[in-house]
């Protein structure tokens, strides 16, 4: 496990109260919007983490100790250290379900980066192994079981609902004799899609957009006159439409790839992803 302590953090130590068992885990998600930049820049995961802590301290309606959480997880497969293992979380909605399970979260949004990438599934199946070792029992949960939310947003609950999996790694299909297997990067992608309303006749901003174009029009979710490089209008109602047919409903299908459907789609379509 990739620890990041409190004492790193500069944390002092928790002042929540102790509970040295819990039946389970709760996997929670941030419930705003986490910036694709994020991606590349792992400062801005702990300084995220920092803003939870912060905002915890001084909300004075629910009068938390410390930061709610027992655990964070991040997309470079660092976990954060919360209140830890031995401590009642304050995050899962009332007294009793915070006497039930601890809880951890992951940093996916609601909006920006909603689907979690391998790393971040890693270090959330990493504490949640860790608080098994420390007095929580099997049971792993989201935050919407037995409380009335959206967390932990609809792509990170289907992987709660699997059983939380640890991701296996992933071995692409032999590519074609003679034919180079395209690699799509997906911050580029995103930043493109971001960053593309349609200009033709304009220079193409990232290669890795036709490749994901031609996949769409392959499988008949976007006309060919449409793949022209650009992630604009269209493109992005086609990968919506892909989204959708992944089992993504609502803002979680609004057209900007992630890492889940993105990866799906290119072993269906002969293209490998980088996150
Ligand atoms: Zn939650
Ligand atoms: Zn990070």
């Amino acid at each position: 496990m990739k620890l990041i302590t409190r004492g790193a953090l500069g944390w002092p130590a928790s002042a929540a109260p102790a509970q040295a068992t819990a039946g389970g885990v709760k996997v929670h998600y941030t419930g705003g919007d986490v910036p694709v930049s994020l991606l590349k820049n792992h400062a801005g995961c702990v300084a995220l983490w920092k803003d939870f802590r912060k905002a915890h301290l001084a909300n004075v309606a629910e009068g938390y100790s410390d930061i709610a959480y027992n655990y964070g997880a991040c997309w470079h497969g660092y976990v954060l250290e919360g209140r830890g293992a031995g401590r009642r979380t304050g995050a899962n909605g009332n007294q009793a379900l915070n006497r039930y399970d601890y809880a951890v979260l992951g940093l996916v949004g609601k909006t920006g980066l909603t689907e979690p990438n391998d790393g971040l599934l890693h270090a959330l199946r990493d504490a949640i192994e860790h608080l098994q070792e420390h007095g929580a029992g099997n049971r792993i949960g989201g935050h919407q079981d037995g409380y009335a939310t959206l967390c932990p947003g609809g792509p990170l609950y289907s992987w709660v609902r699997k059983g939380a999996p640890r991701p296996t790694v992933w071995t692409p299909v032999v590519p074609k004799p003679g034919a180079g297997r395209p690699v799509v990067d997906l911050s580029k992608l995103i930043s493109a899609a971001l960053a593309d309303p349609p200009r033709s006749g304009t220079p193409v901003s990232y290669e890795g957009v036709r490749v994901v174009e031609d996949a769409l029009v392959e499988e008949r979710l976007l006309a060919r006159a449409l793949a022209d490089g650009h992630f604009g209008t269209a493109t992005r109602a086609a990968y919506g439409l892909w989204q959708m047919r992944c089992g993504y409903k609502g803002e979680d299908a609004d057209g900007l790839p992630g890492l889940a459907s993105l990866t799906k789609l290119g072993k269906r379509r002969g293209f490998s992803v980088t996150p």
